[in-house]
């Protein structure tokens, strides 16, 4: 059966991309979009597609669309109330929209009672990994800093994705140093202080789309785990992933590491010596 997906900033950057995904994908079916800013624009114009929809002003003209899952990547406040007419419609969402914060977090949690949602500061299947490989890097280091670098179109700093890579290398760690700096001969060197003080740097850049480095460091030694996105469809195997998981997600989801545990590649035992030597 397929999964009808509903796309909410259908007309933006990134929905744009997902109506495509969604639409390429045999498994699901496009069954309405929603932009304020395209209302009354064939999907086709919006996003370039062969489709027969139009792009919708809001929530009211989702009624009649027997929508599962509905995708968002708007602006925070617009999720708030787009999410809120999911959980009292019984709608599963997944979220890319940036900016919620733990308050939202539990009133998502109480909300979603009927239907599931999934929350992700970054669907890029990379950066989840860079974000794991950071936490698992924290307690080996006593210095940290991260650098995020974005396109000059994001209006909010830091990216949601490097206060959440703060937050758990903070949640693996409480051990970390100092910052020495005792003069500032500018305003702001030092950057923002995410979780456990770690500084974040929030770069924007033409040209660029989302990029971000994990710099660690010990006595003699440095560890810099970077990842970047080069283009919006960088994001796209994980938002079709949480589409087609969140019914089997109870609640709410923050972050794609349990559906990605859950899809594991079965990574292939390695070669006994000698088997190796035979070959
Ligand atoms: P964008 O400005 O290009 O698109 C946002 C779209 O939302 C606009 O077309 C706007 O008209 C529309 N919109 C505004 N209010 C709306 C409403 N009430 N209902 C429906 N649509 C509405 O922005 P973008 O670059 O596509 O990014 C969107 C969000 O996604 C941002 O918060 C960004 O930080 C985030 N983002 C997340 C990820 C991730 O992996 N989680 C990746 C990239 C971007």
């Amino acid at each position: 059966m397929t999964v009808r997906v509903g796309v909410f900033g259908a007309g933006g950057r990134m929905g744009t991309t997902v109506c495509q995904a969604v639409a390429a994908d045999p498994d699901l079916e496009l069954v309405a979009a929603v932009d304020p800013h395209h209302a009354g624009l064939d999907l086709g114009q919006v996003t370039g597609l062969e489709s027969d929809l139009r792009v919708g002003a809001g929530t009211d003209e989702l009624a009649d669309a027997a929508l599962d899952v509905a995708v968002d990547f708007t602006q925070l406040e617009a999720a708030r109330e787009n999410l809120a007419w999911c959980a009292a419609h019984g709608v599963h969402a997944v979220v890319g929209t940036s900016g919620f914060g733990d308050e939202d977090l539990a009133q998502l949690r109480s909300a979603f009672t009927t239907s599931n949602c999934i929350v992700a500061a970054n669907f890029a299947i990379g950066a989840v990994l860079m974000m794991r490989f950071a936490e698992l890097a924290a307690p080996w280091f006593e210095t940290a800093e991260i650098i995020e670098l974005h396109h000059d179109g994001k209006v909010d700093a830091p990216s949601g994705t490097a206060l959440r890579t703060a937050e758990r290398m903070a949640a693996a760690s409480s051990d970390w140093a100092d910052d020495p700096t005792t003069t500032e001969t500018v305003a702001g060197p030092r950057g923002a202080h995410g979780a456990g003080g770690i500084p974040v740097h929030s770069v924007r850049l033409r040209g660029m789309v989302a990029h971000q480095e994990v710099l660690l460091g010990t006595t003699g030694q440095s560890l810099t785990i970077r990842h970047d996105s080069y283009d919006r469809s960088s994001f796209m195997p994980g938002v079709l992933l949480a589409i087609k998981g969140v019914s089997d997600h109870p609640g709410v989801t923050v972050g794609l590491d349990s559906l990605l545990s859950a899809s594991q590649p079965e990574v292939p035992a390695s070669q006994p010596e000698v088997a190796r030597r035979a070959d």
